[in-house]
């Protein structure tokens, strides 16, 4: 595994590959992974000549009173973890090689972000959007790879790729959880003994939105006071609660077709976010 930190160097292989004409996989991560990110670059290996993984803290998608100084970081321990999975290329750039200046131009995003996540963190999908112009340009990837634990961002991409022509294949991969269902996030090790024993109630708070809707729910008002009792036996503060069309993101009167139910959940130190999409049979679809 070749670890980079230049773009110059980074452009040189990736030239070299297009030479060879071979598929080129793309993980973007901002480290200290897991094997969430490990899953999405398991799928790349097996999908692409080659492999090349991210890890970028990127300071642009972070809020002033946001947690980018605390995120957490272990370089050496991602390097083993990326060679072990068969990442070819690691690129790890510090903010001054990805952000020489103050950007002159940045990507604002019009559609999917005014709920949720987007809403909750004013510009954070425009500096994700932002940085995963910039890498996209600079990896120029057959297939990208991103986690469906953040769906929101998910949604975005897929629409950024198509107003931008971007000619890359967008792979979404299922979220990876713990045993107890609590999903892999980098954000866990700030949890407090006892709040990770009472986070795994966030999946099953989920689980119970969906199970009322599989089971004959159709109102999104009560599958929300249904999550929210159950989130509210736990410590954290509800951050939201929502539940809309996948992938644009529309509020539903009476639920139906492809639907997400996304929930954010602060404790002491981490924000925790988790969502599940599923199928709602329209009136009269028959079930299968
Ligand atoms: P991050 O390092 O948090 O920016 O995540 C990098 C990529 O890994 C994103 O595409 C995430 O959606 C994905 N990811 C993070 N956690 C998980 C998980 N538990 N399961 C699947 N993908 C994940």
């Amino acid at each position: 595994m070749k670890v980079v930190t230049h773009i110059r160097e980074l452009k040189e292989l990736i030239r070299m590959n297009q030479r060879k004409q071979h598929s080129v996989g793309f993980v973007p991560t901002m480290g200290f992974l897991h094997e969430g990110h490990l899953q999405l670059a398991k799928e790349a290996r097996e999908q692409n000549d080659v492999v090349v993984m991210s890890i970028f803290v990127n300071p642009l998608q972070f809020g002033p009173n946001e947690d980018f100084e605390s995120y957490p970081r272990d370089i050496k321990r991602d390097q083993c973890l990326a060679e072990a999975i068969g990442v070819d290329i690691l690129f790890t750039p510090d903010v001054k090689e990805m952000y020489k200046e103050k950007p002159s131009v940045t990507v604002s995003v019009q559609k999917r972000t005014d709920v949720l996540c987007g809403k909750k963190r004013p510009g954070h999908f425009d500096g994700v959007a932002t940085v995963l112009t910039k890498l996209f340009h600079l990896v120029e990837p057959t297939k990208v790879y991103f986690g469906l634990k953040d769906a929101q961002q998910v949604a975005v991409i897929d629409a950024m790729m198509e107003d931008f022509f971007f000619d890359i294949q967008l792979v979404s991969v299922p979220t990876v959880r713990e045993e107890d269902g609590l999903a892999k996030s980098s954000r866990n090790v700030y949890l407090s003994e006892a709040e990770r024993q009472e986070a795994p109630t966030l999946f099953q708070a989920l689980k119970r939105g969906q199970t009322a809707v599989e089971n004959g729910e159709r109102d999104p008002k009560r599958v929300h006071q249904l999550i929210e009792k159950e989130l509210l036996k736990t410590s954290g503060e509800i951050d939201y609660i929502g539940i809309y069309s996948y992938p644009h993101l529309e509020p539903l009167q009476s639920l139906a077709g492809q639907v997400i139910i996304a929930i954010a959940v602060k404790f002491s130190k981490a924000r925790l976010i988790d969502n599940v999409i599923f199928h709602v049979p329209e009136s009269g679809e028959k079930h299968v």
